[in-house]
């Protein structure tokens, strides 16, 4: 084995035990919570050898980043998701190789989407992403709506060509009620969540949780957690 490989076995098999761990402290069983490992900044060689050893779900954040790294790990048995902040001009790069898009955050990125999804022949999965730091009729500053603004979105994704409605996405927020208070953050998002279930019972995805607080999103039901250097280490540069 090479020296990174190691590296990530160990990182991967550690978050493997708090996320079994996570699970066990809330009586939810291991299979109930898929990891997604976000491999932003990091190049195509970590994600053949995060393939090798069992992952299948990889996230991006940029397209620029993204799309030759995806095109480079085209054979590779992957999930690829989108979880950056997605100008419309990005859209037609993004649709051709991310199978769910987690940040779809406003009307127009779901016509551009559902456009970009058709002309592929593809179905694009979409989780609409939550600001739940934003005010009302208002926009996250990482993007996303603010809740009242989810069940508008959920319809216009799940009556759009080519998209299928997957569920919700949020990011803890860093200021407002719920600074520094992650699973009353994560607790909020499942609210939202059965309520967009009542309507649209399959989309039941709720991604939620990073290296820091992956356990308080498993504690309060996430459906995925976003794991990124807790597998993969200190980002280089932007991330
Ligand atoms: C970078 C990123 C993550 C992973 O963050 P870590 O703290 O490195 O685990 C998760 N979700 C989104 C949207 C991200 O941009």
């Amino acid at each position: 084995m090479t020296e990174r490989r190691e590296e990530l076995a160990a990182n991967l098999a550690d978050v493997e035990e708090r996320i079994a761990a996570a699970c066990a402290a809330a009586g939810r069983g291991r299979e109930e919570v898929t990891l997604i490992v976000v491999t932003k900044t990091f190049p195509a060689s970590d994600v053949r050898i995060l393939s090798e050893l069992g992952v299948r779900h990889v996230a991006e954040n940029r397209d620029q980043d993204a799309a030759p790294k995806a095109a480079a790990c085209a054979d590779l048995p992957l999930e690829w998701h989108f979880v950056g902040q997605l100008q419309t001009n990005k859209v037609r790069s993004v649709a051709g190789y991310a199978d769910v898009v987690q940040s779809v955050d406003r009307s127009r990125l779901v016509t551009a989407l559902s456009k970009e999804a058709v002309r592929n022949g593809r179905e694009l999965g979409c989780l609409v992403q939550v600001a739940l730091d934003a005010g009302e009729g208002g926009r996250g500053e990482r993007g996303g709506v603010a809740p009242d603004g989810v069940a508008e979105l959920a319809r216009l994704v799940d009556g759009a060509e080519g998209l299928r409605l997957d569920g919700l996405m949020t990011v803890a927020p860093l200021t407002g009620e719920y600074a520094g208070r992650q699973q009353a953050a994560f607790e909020r998002l499942m609210d939202l969540s059965a309520d967009l279930r009542a309507v649209h019972p399959a989309a039941n995805m709720v991604s939620a949780g990073m290296s820091a607080d992956l356990e308080q999103a498993v504690a309060a039901g996430a459906t995925h957690v976003r794991v990124g250097s807790a597998v993969l280490g200190v980002r280089p540069g932007l991330g």
